[in-house]
């Protein structure tokens, strides 16, 4: 999930640099490839090291903080330099990418970069709020776009990533007014170096649909009141003393589950 955070952070950066460029009147100017990795690198630090001293806890929301310095699991400096020199890797996979390549080579055409977007699916009496911000979307110039999704991790499922890019489907059709045959979406893979191009056409956009009501309805059935919102503690009984979930759970020392210190 980190590796994730720092590349995509890193992509955006790029991308932003870009239009910011254009915007300004000028034209694209390359952001180095030692640029960009000292760029991740000093992301790096900042995160190992404000996670280790306890300075996230003042901006939780903003900053990083791992569960192996929270719960003082022991990790060793090599598996540390292992996840740096794997945000490194994927940076230089990156700034060579093609996709990436073309990205900033038709930044005039990119129309949005990781803006966080929030629209209703359904009709109003439903009113399912969804959010999402896309990697990148740019212009085919023909009226469609091309929607780009980074990927990093190592697995990914494939239904996830079709029902995922189903819902920038439904963005772009019902927010932007796109045609539904006028959208592609690419999955670039940074870790692999792979990319795939995934149809995103009326019957994905209807499974889209489908697959917020439905998930929608089953986040709402334990609540008490779904109008305001509200749901009872103890209609969530946590799981039994001693569940191995428990044991790598990440909110386990609010639950009173942690496992005492030896
Ligand atoms: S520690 Fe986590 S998994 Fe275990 S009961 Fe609490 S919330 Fe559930």
């Amino acid at each position: 999930m980190w590796t994730g955070t720092v590349v995509h952070g890193i992509a955006e950066e790029g991308l932003k640099r870009a239009m910011g460029d254009l915007q300004r009147g000028g034209h694209v100017r390359d952001w180095p490839l030692e640029d960009m990795r000292h760029a991740a690198n000093r992301q790096v630090s900042e995160d190992i090291d404000g996670s280790e001293s306890g300075a996230w806890l003042q901006r939780p929301a903003k900053r990083t903080g791992f569960a192996e310095h929270y719960y003082a699991t022991p990790v060793t400096r090599e598996d540390w330099d292992a996840a740096a020199d794997e945000i490194d890797r994927q940076v230089i996979t990156l700034h060579e990418n093609r996709i990436y390549q073309r990205l900033l080579a038709s930044a005039d055409r990119l129309t949005e970069v990781e803006e966080l977007r929030r629209f209703t699916v359904g009709d109003p009496a439903f009113g399912a709020e969804v959010y999402l911000a896309v990697d990148a979307m740019v212009g085919d110039g023909k009226g469609g776009v091309v929607i780009i999704d980074w990927k990093t991790g190592s697995n990914h499922d494939d239904a996830e990533i079709a029902s995922q890019l189903g819902i920038y489907g439904l963005y772009a059709t019902q927010e932007l007014g796109i045609p539904e045959d006028r959208i592609v979406a690419m999955h670039v893979n940074l870790r692999h170096n792979t990319e795939t191009r995934h149809a995103v056409g009326p019957t994905e956009i209807a499974l889209a649909r489908e697959a917020v009501r439905a998930g929608v309805t089953e986040l709402r059935a334990p609540l008490k009141d779904v109008a305001r919102n509200i749901a009872e503690k103890d209609d969530f009984p946590t799981l039994a003393e001693g569940s191995a979930k428990c044991g790598w759970c990440n909110f386990r020392r609010s639950c009173g589950r942690e496992a005492p210190k030896v």
